[in-house]
C-alpha cells in the first residue's frame, strides 16, 4: 500500500510509512487502539517539523494549524481533509505552490481518507478472522461488489486508469463505474441509475445471501427463493463472499429481471407448458414469450446449462 505521493516531504512520508505499518489494530472507533492517538504521535511531529521548514510568509497566509491530530479528534478526519484541500486551494491562488507543498498535502489528504474508513484488523488468523479481516479490507461500492475506488487505491497503489493526472478525488463509498460525477464534473449516469434501483439492488443482495445460508424446507420456497437459490449454485459463491452477491445482485437489476420473469423461469423449469404458464400467472402466452426472449441465457435455468446447450 503507498499512499505516498512524489514529491512528498521525506520526514512526512517517513511518519505516514510508518504509521501505515502500525495501523493494523486502530480506527476511529476503538479507544484501545485509538487512531487519533496514532496520528497525534506519528504524524503531528512530522507535520510540524514541515512547517518549520516552510517560509514565515507562507505559513502567515495560509494559516496552517499546527496541531492536526487534535483537529482531526475534536472535528473529524473528514473534517481535516478538507482543510487540507482549503490549504491546498489557498496556496494555488497565490501562486505559491511549491511541488512539495502539493505531494505533502495530497499524502496527507489520502491518509486522513485512509483513517477516516480505516477498520480494525484482528491480530490472530484463524480462518473466520481471516474472512473477517478481508471483508473488514473490503469496503464494497454501495451499487455493487467491486472495492470503493479509494479502497481499491489504497490495497493496490494503482490510481484509477482513467485519471491519469492523479487529480481526482477518489470516491470512499463508490467504485469507478458507479462514482456520482464524471472526472469532468458530470452527472455519472451509471450512478443515477442505480440510485434510482437502489432499493432493488438491496433487495435482491439480501435474497441472494439468503439463499446461500442453512436451507429451508421446500415447501416455504416461493419461486423468487427457487431462482435465488439457483443463481446462488451457478455463482459457488460461499456465504462471506459478500462481493459475489452484490455484483450479482447489480446484474439481476442493470438486466431487468423482474420477480414475474423469475417466476415464468422456475415454472418452465417444473416442465409446465407456456400456454399454461401464462394461464397459471393471467397473462397472454405473447406476454411470457415476450418476457422470455428478453432474459440473458445466463438466466434461463429451464435451458441446460450453457456448456450442453449444442
Ligand atoms: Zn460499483
Amino acid at each position: 500500500m503507498d499512499i505516498i505521493w512524489p514529491g512528498c516531504n521525506e520526514i512526512v512520508a517517513n511518519a505516514t510509512r510508518q504509521f501505515l505499518s502500525r495501523s493494523g489494530a486502530y480506527s476511529t472507533r476503538s479507544s484501545r487502539f485509538s487512531i487519533y492517538s496514532l496520528f497525534l504521535e506519528l504524524i503531528d511531529p512530522a507535520w510540524n517539523s514541515y512547517l518549520v521548514c516552510l517560509p514565515k510568509s507562507r505559513l502567515d497566509e495560509l494559516n496552517l494549524e499546527e496541531n492536526i491530530g487534535e483537529l482531526a479528534h475534536k472535528k473529524s478526519f473528514l473534517f481535516l481533509e478538507n482543510k487540507f484541500r482549503e490549504w491546498l486551494r489557498a496556496s494555488h491562488k497565490l501562486q505559491k505552490i511549491s511541488s512539495d507543498f502539493s505531494a505533502t498535502l495530497d499524502t496527507l489528504i489520502d491518509l486522513s481518507m485512509y483513517c477516516r474508513v480505516k477498520k480494525p484488523r484482528r491480530g490472530r488468523k484463524t480462518s473466520g478472522d481471516r474472512v473477517n479481516s478481508r471483508r473488514a479490507n473490503f469496503p464494497n461500492c454501495q451499487f455493487c461488489g467491486k472495492q470503493t475506488e479509494l479502497f481499491s487505491f489504497l490495497q493496490s497503489g494503482a490510481w484509477p486508469d482513467a485519471d491519469p493526472d492523479q487529480r481526482a478525488r477518489l470516491s470512499a463509498r463508490y467504485c469507478s463505474e458507479h462514482r456520482p460525477k464524471n472526472l469532468d464534473g458530470t452527472w455519472n449516469s451509471a450512478y443515477l441509475r442505480a440510485k434510482r434501483n437502489a432499493e432493488k439492488f438491496a433487495e435482491e443482495a439480501r435474497a441472494l445471501k439468503k439463499s446461500s445460508g442453512p436451507m429451508r424446507h421446500e415447501e416455504q420456497k416461493n419461486n423468487s427463493d427457487r431462482f435465488a437459490q439457483k443463481l446462488t449454485e451457478q455463482l459457488a459463491a460461499y456465504p462471506d463472499e459478500d462481493e459475489k452477491f452484490l455484483n450479482a445482485a447489480r446484474q439481476l437489476v442493470d438486466k431487468k429481471i423482474s420477480d414475474r420473469k423469475k417466476q415464468i423461469i422456475m415454472l418452465l423449469a417444473t416442465g409446465k407448458k407456456q400456454i399454461d404458464i401464462a394461464a397459471e400467472l393471467g397473462i397472454s402466452k405473447q406476454a411470457v414469450s415476450k418476457a422470455l426472449n428478453s432474459i440473458p441465457r445466463q438466466y434461463r435455468f429451464d435451458l441446460p446449462p450453457d456448456h450442453l446447450a449444442e
